[in-house]
């Protein structure tokens, strides 16, 4: 399927009212927006792209999500979501710059929003953040204080005198000799 397909199948399912800004109250607004309440979505470029795919997805999330209680910040996250479920949906890989750009601007309002006051915010995290579990062995830091040593026996710096290089091996051995007894 082709994204223009895709978007035209989209349009027509959520019934969105396409604007080339023309009906725009506020018609110095230069960027694609909705107005969710009329679904419709102006000054969107089409194009065969993920990028102009993802823009309109966006953009009928927020016609989609939309609740008057949302911050701008959250009003801005799920209609992101929301974006980012069709696209699994349709099998469309969105890539990690795109992401990240909607992250940033999420992390941007809700930053404004905290100075501003405003509180309870919840984390608005589109990638939810992989609790990061140490997979490290005694082994690998092993081979990497071993990689250290040869680096300092080995090496030609000339800033490293003698005996600094002499007592860093030295020091070194004893640190893999440290880890490898393992004791208490
Ligand atoms: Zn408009
Ligand atoms: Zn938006």
């Amino acid at each position: 399927m082709k994204y223009t397909e895709i978007q035209a199948e989209i349009i027509k399912k959520y019934r969105v009212d396409l604007c080339d800004g023309t009906r725009c109250k506020d018609g110095d607004w230069s960027r694609t927006h909705a107005h969710p309440k009329q679904r419709r979505v102006c000054k969107w470029k089409q194009a065969n792209s993920i990028q102009s795919t993802f823009t309109l997805l966006h953009e009928v999330g927020h016609i989609e999500t939309h609740q008057s209680w949302m911050r701008r910040a959250e009003s801005e996250y799920h209609a992101t979501v929301w974006a980012l479920e069709r696209c699994k949906e349709y099998g469309i890989e969105v890539p990690a710059k795109i992401i990240k750009e909607y992250q940033d601007y999420i992390d941007d309002e809700k930053a404004r929003g905290l100075r501003r006051g405003g509180k309870g915010y919840a984390e608005l995290k589109l990638v939810p953040e992989k609790k990061k579990k140490s997979t490290t062995t005694r082994a690998d830091i092993i081979r990497k204080l071993e990689e250290i040593k040869e680096l300092i026996a080995c090496t030609d710096a000339d800033e490293l005198t003698d005996y600094a290089r002499e007592k860093a091996y030295i020091d070194l051995c004893d640190a893999i000799d440290q880890i490898n007894e393992n004791d208490e």
